[in-house]
């Protein structure tokens, strides 16, 4: 009996490694929800074209974002901005069934050069975490663009810290510092509240010390990198989960994303 679970679990581990297909999530149930997606890790939008190239993966080439935009269009999804997510939370309802949020961090330049041309084409609003430090340093937006995309009416931006640097392992006062100096930047300059933050490289938000100094700070909402769908509408209770979406995945690999809250295990 023994050898025989062993066996099959042998050639269950092969299936998985021969074909990469079964990593995928299509057996999972669908979740309905809030998805966040959160364009990965270096989170340029930019044209990459080779596989091997380390950034690959977190890069999404503005044609396939033109096609995802067009894939949430033709599937009844509703691209949501910031306000709306904070109405819904406010209200504690929502006349949107499908929402999702396009959320880019660290607020490179390309935002502006890349995306910012698909917003307007398609009339689509997303949300960019800035990281205040490296605003107008080289390869991050500068307070010009910045203001654009804000005048727009289709960009929001929130807080990303000031130096992008992994909260937990930072002393108390230079988390406060982080949380409350990035925000009052921000609002100074954008003449406007700035509700949403996110953690750099999705550390603190499940920790105890951190996650209550971000509400302290006077955010509403905190984005984290763990993987899945939110529940709708959000009653921020937890901290916000996203979607990957990597370079090179395709439309089904989206599909899975917006319905599983991640394409692969
Ligand atoms: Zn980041």
């Amino acid at each position: 009996m023994t050898w025989c679970i062993a066996a099959l679990a042998v050639l269950i581990i092969y299936l998985f490694w021969r074909f990469p297909a079964l990593r995928k999530t299509w057996y999972l149930p669908k979740r309905s929800g809030l998805v966040a997606l959160m364009y990965q890790m270096y989170h340029h939008v930019g044209v990459l074209d080779n596989p091997q190239d380390q950034q690959f993966p977190f890069t999404i080439r503005p044609d396939m974002l033109e096609r995802q935009i067009l894939f949430l269009k033709a599937n009844g999804y509703m691209p949501i901005s910031a306000a709306e997510l904070e109405t819904a939370f406010r209200v504690g309802k929502s006349a949107v069934s499908k929402p999702v949020m396009l959320t880019f961090d660290d607020g490179y330049a390309d935002n502006y050069t890349h995306l910012f041309p698909l917003l307007k084409k398609y009339q689509v609003p997303a949300l960019i975490f800035l990281i205040t430090d490296r605003i107008g340093t080289p390869e991050y937006l500068t307070w010009d663009q910045i203001k654009e995309m804000k005048d727009s009416g289709l960009v929001s931006f929130g807080s990303h810290t000031l130096s992008h640097r992994r909260l937990r392992s930072l002393p108390d006062e230079e988390i406060v510092r982080e949380l409350t100096e990035s925000k009052r930047v921000l609002e100074e300059k954008l003449g406007a509240p700035v509700t949403a933050f996110c953690y750099p490289f999705g550390a603190g938000g499940f920790d105890k010390r951190v996650r209550p100094q971000v509400f302290k700070a006077g955010y509403l909402f905190d984005f984290s990198t763990k993987k899945g769908i939110n529940p709708w509408p959000w009653k921020g209770k937890s901290t916000l989960r996203r979607a990957f979406p990597r370079g090179g995945e395709s439309l089904f690999d989206y599909h899975l994303q917006l319905t599983r809250g991640q394409s692969k295990l």
